[in-house]
């Protein structure tokens, strides 16, 4: 079993941040306003405080606390089922991942391709910057080669000569060079976001038994905000000792 990880994340954190508060808020707002639809408004509440919990590094300790009461509420009055639909337990739930308190830190360069011929530009005859004629389009990741729109939004007709192209490098791949765990990644929003359940890691740690012994094959609930009430920002010290070590070698 596996974690997934977000590797990259293209915005402004700064923004997704302050519009996560904003967003907290509202669904606060929205799941007072539609009693019905309580328990959507307030997981997805979750959500906006997480992208809140890794941008605001001073505030964790507060955000977690204000999480995990939503989640006892959540817990107590709507019940936390673990999904099991993909044969065995996973979480997205934010109030696990915060605990998570590590990130990626990655390299990687640019791959190019030439616009005008669609191959390697060190490979082909042309120059970006400079003008073109008899180009056929074609289309390269749903992207066209003589605009550079996409698909639905360029006028130009596959195999169809143009003439006046400007040729320029599209990037066209990525290649990870390194790759690095990292407590605090530079990219703060590159964090686990879906991970694995062991039921008995949940039912060992906080109620001393194991979860077959004690529930057989029930459908697993997850009860972590019963007994967990704040982040502990000391947990991954075995990370930050493995930086520390790096950076002394
Ligand atoms: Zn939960
Ligand atoms: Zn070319
Ligand atoms: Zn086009
Ligand atoms: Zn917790």
């Amino acid at each position: 079993m596996y974690s997934k990880a977000k590797l990259s994340f293209f915005g402004n954190p700064s923004e997704l941040a302050s519009e996560s508060w904003h967003m907290f808020n509202q669904s606060m707002r929205l799941s007072r306003r539609y009693p019905d639809d309580e328990e959507f408004y307030l997981r997805r509440s979750l959500d906006h405080l997480l992208n809140c919990f890794w941008y605001y590094q001073n505030s964790r300790v507060g955000l977690s606390i204000l999480m995990h009461a939503i989640g006892r509420y959540l817990n107590i009055n709507h019940g936390c089922p673990i999904d099991q639909n993909i044969g065995y337990h996973r979480t997205q739930c934010p109030n696990m991942l915060l605990h998570l308190d590590f990130g990626f830190s990655i390299r990687a360069k640019e791959k190019y391709i030439c616009s005008i011929c669609l191959s390697d530009p060190l490979d082909c005859i042309h120059r970006a910057g400079r003008i073109y004629d008899d180009v056929k389009c074609q289309y390269f990741m749903n992207q066209c080669n003589i605009c550079g729109e996409a698909k639905d939004n360029c006028k130009h007709v596959e195999n169809i000569l143009y003439n006046q192209v400007l040729a320029s490098n599209i990037v066209s791949a990525m290649d990870i060079i390194t790759w690095d765990i990292v407590s605090e990644p530079l990219d703060v929003f590159t964090r686990i976001y879906d991970k694995p359940i062991y039921p008995d890691e949940i039912y060992k740690e906080h109620y001393g038994v194991n979860w077959k012994d004690f529930y057989g094959n029930l459908p697993l609930n997850c009860d972590h905000c019963l007994t967990c009430h704040k982040y502990d920002p000391n947990k991954n010290k075995k990370i930050k000792k493995l930086e520390k070590l790096k950076s002394l070698s």
